[in-house]
């Protein structure tokens, strides 16, 4: 017997036909589908310094290169760098101790420098000069590529602008022969030009002068003779950067540790997370970096009823064996729960409509290219053929209601059933049989499927929607290896 808290044990079925635990699933309230980081959309909220806990909006950070201006990680270990201070020493003047005020100048200068409390790396190390002031002034070094790195930008950003352009031209034919696209062109009598002008986007003409203006790279086979002392001169290691450190500054890639200098930290971001079919929020966090909470947080672990494995005995090909299973209603109303068998699911396919037509408006169809591809892969079907298979009693269970009071009571009841072992508030112990099958050989993973019917209680329905639904869920138990 084996007691498993691994939650691996036990793998949900998400809507897409991926099969993971239930800590990496989401429930969508809306579609009352489970979702898994596959099925939904994800995007950038904020931007923030890990370090500091600075936020910014995206366009700043964009413009900052996804970088903190403040904080630093060492070049040589990329250990986060830390400010300190030393006092500098008056320069040495004749009239010492004249008057009170002159003293007072006189007194010793705080001075910043960087350390690393890793490996010891200082920013005095490479000749960079104490700052007077704690936090920013630290000299910034030009890209020597500056120049031509705009001039490549520019001409992929005309590139792109052109390309979208182009599929916009031919949406908009599209449409015009369904005949129900209006377009803000159309309906203000705007031309396209004054169109991209009032959406910000470059003129036409200017996009194609940069195409034509650009000048390309010319490969050459001419390169530069390496000098004598490469072949003669000693090598000492400790003075060679390592192949990381170089390309921790793809701008400089220093060769000698004498160039290390200071990196800008990279700015971590806050993500939030939505359904693709109904694009509502599954996931927002609070915009604040310093917190952890979420504005919206629909987790399946607080919708879908957990399921446990307490403990199974061996399984043994042709035979049945013990399975204690633990079932816990998260919700706050009371849940009915039915075990089924995979196959008994009723088809819920007609309840996945067709994805809203993506191009709403011109300015979505600017911006938006969400693929269809995901709607192909969510009408699959989970692969649950599984090995063992566990005997479903026909039993309608009751499981209260969450109750975080309860969770304080030590007592448990124990029902005279055989099939409820026990009950506690909003948990249930289970005592089920499983059967393996005849032709399976010993040593194969020991897997059953098992589809749990259970009553939602939705506590935020449109208006006119039923606020009680039977939804299913179908998960996979990993019970060990079949024994010979
Ligand atoms: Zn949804
Ligand atoms: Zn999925
Ligand atoms: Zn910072
Ligand atoms: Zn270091």
């Amino acid at each position: 017997m084996a007691y498993l808290t691994q939650p691996d044990y036990v793998k949900y079925a998400c809507s897409c036909g991926q099969i993971k635990p239930i800590t990496s699933l989401y429930f969508c309230r809306h579609c009352l589908q489970i979702r898994c980081g596959f099925c939904i959309c994800h995007e950038v909220d904020s931007h923030y310094c890990a370090n500091c806990l600075e936020n910014m909006p995206s366009s700043e950070a964009r413009l900052k290169k996804n970088r903190c201006s403040s904080c630093f990680d060492c070049p040589s270990c990329f250990h986060t760098l830390s400010t300190r201070a030393t006092l500098a020493q008056p320069r040495q003047t004749p009239e010492q101790g004249s008057g009170d005020s002159k003293v007072e100048n006189k007194q010793a200068k705080k001075m910043y420098y960087l350390s690393c409390f890793n490996c010891r790396w200082t920013s005095r190390d490479v000749g960079i000069p104490d700052q007077p002031v704690a936090s920013g002034g630290w000299p910034e070094r030009v890209n020597p590529n500056a120049t031509r790195i705009n001039q490549l930008l520019d001409y992929y950003k005309a590139i792109a602008q052109q390309e979208k352009q182009e599929k916009l031209d031919r949406e908009r034919k599209k449409f015009a022969i369904r005949g129900k696209y209006i377009t803000l062109t159309d309906k203000t009598g705007l031309t396209g030009a004054m169109a991209r002008n009032i959406a910000g986007l470059p003129s036409s003409e200017s996009t194609m002068s940069a195409i034509a203006n650009f000048v390309p790279s010319e490969a050459s086979a001419d390169v530069e003779e390496l000098s004598e002392d490469f072949y003669t001169k000693e090598l000492n290691l400790n003075q060679i950067t390592s192949m990381p450190q170089r390309l921790a500054a793809p701008e400089w890639q220093p060769s000698s540790v004498s160039r290390l200098y200071p990196i800008a930290k990279l700015l971590s971001v806050k993500r939030s997370q939505r359904c693709r079919a109904c694009d509502h929020n599954l996931t927002k966090p609070e915009y604040n970096p310093g917190s952890i909470k979420f504005k919206i947080e629909l987790l399946a672990f607080y919708h879908v009823p957990e399921v446990k494995i307490i403990s199974y005995e061996p399984m043994k090909p042709g035979c049945t064996s013990a399975l204690l299973l633990k079932l816990t209603n998260p919700t706050g109303h009371e849940m009915q729960v039915r075990l089924l068998q995979p196959e008994e699911v009723p088809d819920t396919e007609d309840r996945l409509e067709e994805p809203k037509s993506l191009e709403k408006s011109l300015e979505k169809s600017l911006n938006l290219e969400k693929d269809n591809l995901w709607y192909e892969t969510v009408q699959r079907k989970a692969d649950v053929t599984a090995t063992c298979r566990v005997v479903t009693p026909d039993v309608t269970l009751t499981l209260a209601q969450r109750d975080d009071a309860a969770e304080y009571d030590d007592d448990a009841t124990h029902d005279a059933n055989d099939i409820i072992l026990w009950r506690k508030s909003n948990k249930l112990a289970l005592r089920l049989q499983v059967r393996c099958g005849e032709e399976v050989e010993a040593g194969s993973a020991a897997e059953a499927a098992l589809t749990l019917q259970y009553r939602y209680r939705n506590t935020v329905p449109a208006p006119h929607e039923p606020r009680d639904h039977t939804l299913h869920a179908t998960l996979m138990l990993q019970l060990g290896h079949v024994s010979g």
